[in-house]
């Protein structure tokens, strides 16, 4: 198991860091955590289940350094994301957000009653958070996969971070060099877990409207530079997906 992570962004009091590979190997999915750290204060983003937990709460402490974690961000209510929240609530003082679709079904991953208050419901418009002098934004990504899903826009290093949208599987590099040649590695899992076009289209709309140099999802590699990024949200924009092509199965089925 690896222990490597990767700064992207650092402009010396902001810092951006994705904690690369702690599951890879085995039947689990690839997952990517995500670390920001502004002067005093940090955030994890989709920590992830049982088997890395405490890999990523160790290398998440020495990030910090003296910084203390204020947010556990949660996209969505998958597993590889949720499953060991409760270690992160009982071993830091940090207020855990997530859709209020998911507050509810949450503690079925085991929530200690000591915790329950700390895990903090997000309107569907979204919330900014304040991070220490910097404030992040969690933004609709709603049907992508999830009917409760959310991504963060942190300003200052100009990154969106898109949880299961923009996902790949299969390739060995951490930042995707050619559009292109990228889509094989993420076609599938988009067509059969994001909802449809017009929830594709809405992200879309809204993602235009910000200015982003790096998307980077919580599985496979990132997306960096405004060309590629516009590569993506415009493949996102045109992309065919889930209720749209499900007579494509209904059609092949063999009863
Ligand atoms: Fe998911």
């Amino acid at each position: 198991m690896s222990t490597a992570n990767t700064v992207i962004f650092d402009n010396g009091i902001h810092r951006n860091i994705l904690l690369e590979d702690f599951g890879s190997g085995g039947a689990a999915i690839q997952a990517n955590q995500h670390v920001i750290i502004h002067g005093k204060e940090g955030m994890i983003l989709d920590p992830g289940g049982h088997k890395i937990y405490s890999s990523v709460l160790n290398e998440t402490l020495s990030l910090l350094g003296g910084s203390k974690l204020r947010y556990i961000f949660l996209s969505h209510q998958d597993p590889d994301i949720v499953a060991a929240i409760n270690g992160w609530l009982m071993t830091t003082d940090a207020d855990a957000y997530i859709s209020k679709l998911w507050t509810r079904f949450v503690p079925h991953f085991g929530l200690d009653h000591l915790v329950v208050e700390r895990l903090k419901p997000v309107p569907d418009e979204g919330m900014q958070l304040a991070l220490a002098e910097s404030t992040v934004s969690i933004l609709p990504a709603h049907f992508l996969h999830s009917p409760g899903n959310l991504h963060v826009y942190d300003p200052i290093s100009k990154i969106l971070y898109t949880s299961d949208l923009g996902a790949s599987i299969g390739m060995d590099y951490i930042e995707v060099p050619d559009f292109e040649q990228h889509i094989r590695y993420m076609e599938g899992f988009h067509k059969r877990y994001m909802a449809s076009n017009k929830a594709m289209r809405l992200w879309a709309d809204m993602a235009r409207t910000l200015d982003i140099d790096i998307i980077a999802p919580q599985h496979g590699a990132l997306f960096r530079g405004k060309e590629m990024v516009n590569q993506f949200i415009n493949w996102c924009a045109d992309l065919q997906c889930g209720t749209d092509i499900m007579e494509n199965i209904y059609n092949s089925s063999s009863t």
